[in-house]
């Protein structure tokens, strides 16, 4: 066990745990921002090496701009197709209503910006080399179990092997299941029962707090070979742009990955009445191409062509977190999934998670912090992001169950809609079905309302967070 050193001279040492974007991301923000003198950062990732499962990402503008302020920005050119006029509208995606042989009218959602898509191994790749960073020191095959607080003021970090060491400050940056979030939540627990606050203890005690709840919906995912689809069909839509092939209870969301070379597939089918309830065995199991084509059968003819090249996909359970009520407690803060895990509705769980570690990053950095102050500056953190990304998770949400026709006070006549669109055939050119559905109105409804939803994303900027967050670390306000 190494021992903490109390003297404000020595470098302030930072415990990361989780190699993920949000972790990556922070270890590099850090260490911009300090000199060794000031931190000293660790990232403990508990695989061998960096991993990222899953094939495809999306990116909007708000987490584009923190990758350019942090100097990213140039290295994630080389793996993904930038706008040359970021200012300009491009495609984010286009919807239409896909579970019949018919497609509809489609709705074309043009944004600044756009969504730029990329193969997440090499997003991930290309964060990773920016850790080669004297301040920054990288641990492989730590898997951490929990952490405590010592009389001096430290964390002891307990890891799988059985070492120990010892921080000043913990981030935890390990995703939906993390390990930092429990012990946190369960030391909040235990300072809440002893300070009679009831209330916080129920509000700790929730489901999708300590441990994820199921959203009740999977995803099938698998990446496609772009050239065999040209072959199929060479003006297919997912080859230049992400597309949402909308239907009830189900939808898919595909774009191209790798520059063009591939095609991102992930095929959502949800139970509705099963959000909630826990996901019982493992998150992620092996599927066949039989299992993806039984569950799209009869949808439009670009999913027929996307569906057949589906080799051997995955099938994971979306789980989430509920709202969190803390996302710090003392020296230790949660960021990313591990802090707001969210249904992947609007392509921005992995944003979040960049956008709170560069608010965090600018708190901690900031030459007025010192050891004392970490716990404010952590609260801080907490004040300013984790309204932002509950409110995301919330907004992820709704645009889940709009992409899935599931009604709600806005759109009461969703109810209406059911699994097929009976009587519809491929040269049916009626645009009302036999239940009086007009599936282009739907579409542009839906369309619109998802934007609405949506349109943070692309018109507000995370630095508005970060400078109300240094105000109040300047300013001395109470968090
Ligand atoms: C189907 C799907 C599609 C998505 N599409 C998008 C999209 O287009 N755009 C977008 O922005 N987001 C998207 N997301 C969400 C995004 O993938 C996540 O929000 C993001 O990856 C979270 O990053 P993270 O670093 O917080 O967590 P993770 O990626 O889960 O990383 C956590 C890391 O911590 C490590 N770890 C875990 N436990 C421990 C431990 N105890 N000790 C040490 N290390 C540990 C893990 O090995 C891992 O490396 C999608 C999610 C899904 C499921």
């Amino acid at each position: 066990m190494s021992a903490i050193s109390n003297s404000e001279a020595s470098p302030i040492r930072v415990a990361v745990v989780g190699g993920g974007i949000a972790g990556i991301t922070l270890a590099i923000a850090l260490a911009q921002a300090s000199t060794t003198k000031s931190m000293s950062v660790h990232l403990y990732e508990a695989a061998p090496h960096f991993t990222e499962t899953g094939a495809g990402i999306g990116m909007f503008r708000r987490p584009w701009q923190v990758m350019k302020r942090l100097n990213l920005g140039e290295e994630i050119k080389t793996v993904a197709n930038i706008p040359d006029d970021e200012d300009s509208l491009n495609l984010a995606f286009r919807m239409s209503k896909s579970d019949e042989p018919r497609s509809t009218q489609e709705f074309d959602m043009f944004i600044p910006f756009g969504n730029i898509t990329m193969h997440r191994v090499e997003f991930q790749n290309a964060l990773a080399h920016h850790l080669e960073h004297e301040a920054i020191t990288t641990h492989f095959g730590k898997r951490l179990l929990e952490y405590t607080l010592e009389a001096n003021g430290g964390i002891l970090l307990h890891f799988r092997d059985g070492s120990t060491e010892q921080y000043d400050v913990l981030i935890g940056a390990d995703g939906i299941h993390s390990a930092t979030r429990q012990s946190m939540i369960q030391l909040a627990i235990n300072d809440a029962q002893a300070a009679g606050n009831t209330d916080l203890v129920k509000d700790l005690s929730r489901p999708g707090i300590k441990d994820p709840v199921w959203s009740g919906s999977v995803a099938y995912r698998s990446l496609i070979p772009s050239d065999k689809l040209r072959e199929l069909n060479p003006n297919h839509a997912t080859l230049t742009a992400p597309v949402n092939y909308m239907g009830k209870d189900k939808h898919i969301i595909a774009f191209p990955v790798s520059l063009g070379k591939s095609v991102n597939f992930v095929g959502f089918v949800s139970q509705p009445e099963m959000e909630g309830t826990v996901w019982e065995g493992k998150t992620v199991v092996q599927r066949t191409h039989e299992d993806v084509a039984k569950a799209y059968e009869g949808w439009e003819e670009e999913v027929e062509q996307l569906v057949k090249l589906i080799d051997s996909p995955s099938m994971w359970a979306i789980n989430t977190l509920k709202a969190l009520p803390i996302a710090s407690h003392g020296p230790v803060a949660i960021i990313g999934d591990a802090a707001h895990a969210m249904t992947p509705n609007q392509g921005s769980g992995a944003g979040q998670a960049i956008e709170d570690a560069y608010v965090l990053a600018a708190l901690l950095t900031h030459p007025s912090v010192t050891r004392d102050s970490i716990p404010r500056a952590l609260k801080i953190y907490e004040k300013i992001r984790l309204p932002h990304g509950n409110d995301v998770q919330r907004r992820s949400r709704e645009n889940g169950k709009l992409y899935e026709f599931a009604a709600d006070e806005r759109f009461p006549h969703l109810s209406t809609v059911s699994t097929t669109t009976a009587g519809a055939t491929a040269t049916d050119t009626s645009e009302t079905d036999v239940r009086g559905i007009d599936a282009n109105r739907l579409v542009k409804e839906i369309g619109e309302a998802a934007v609405e939803n949506w349109k943070w994303a692309w018109t507000t900027d995370v630095e508005t967070d970060k400078m109300e967050a240094i105000r109040m670390l300047e300013e001395g306000e109470e968090a």
